[in-house]
């Protein structure tokens, strides 16, 4: 089968993650397009989306000027697959941030710029729920998960914090995974998906 996978490219690692689907897809069989997501209207023809990291005040600000934020709404709530890092993921909740405009789509609290000063940006060999091997995660002002909902399942933690989630099909990262060559987590992203569909 062939899928469309968006990515949100009103910021962040656009060009990353679309290389990252087309290899998950290669790995599991799929003939993966991807698209990047600038306008409304592109999102509702998509299967799959992934909305990259940047700056969530930022994002969050151009998604509804756009439009484009009641279009991954519907996205999400339809049960397709979306992954989101980073800022993606600080899109994504229900955080206490004004300046934020949160899609709440995902039941969790995050803390932005969560590590803090020496350790704005740094790497981590960590272990992920569902990937055999560890998964080698970038952190760039990463957020934290503070607190889930009970739908919510904690995909790995690192430093005693929460750093991934998975709701039903939203995948959230506090860490990068487009910005490895490991493709293992738009992998797993894909992979509940038929590909006889
Ligand atoms: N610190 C950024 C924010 O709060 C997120 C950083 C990132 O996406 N790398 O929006």
């Amino acid at each position: 089968m062939s899928l469309l996978a968006g990515v949100v490219g009103v910021q962040g690692d656009v060009s990353e993650h679309r290389v990252a689907f087309e290899r998950a897809g290669d790995a599991l069989g799929f003939e993966v397009e991807t698209v990047a997501v600038r306008d409304s209207g592109t999102v509702p023809d998509c299967d799959v989306i992934a909305l990259p990291g940047g700056e969530s005040t930022t994002i969050s600000r151009l998604l509804r000027r756009e439009g484009i934020d009641d279009e991954i709404r519907e996205h999400v709530e339809a049960g397709k697959p979306t992954l989101a890092t980073c800022a993606g993921l600080i899109v994504l909740d229900h955080p206490d941030d004004e300046r934020v405009k949160s899609l709440g789509v995902l039941d969790v609290r995050v803390e932005r710029n969560a590590f803090g000063g020496q350790r704005e940006s740094f790497e981590a060999d960590i272990a992920v729920e569902g990937l055999d091997e560890p998964f080698h995660a970038v952190f760039i002002r990463a957020p934290v998960v503070e607190s889930v909902g009970e739908d919510v399942e904690v995909l790995a933690e690192f430093d005693g914090k929460v750093v991934a989630v998975r709701q039903d099909n939203v995948i959230g990262t506090a860490f990068h995974p487009e910005l490895t060559h490991d493709h293992r987590l738009h992998e797993l992203l894909l992979g509940g998906l038929d590909k006889d569909d």
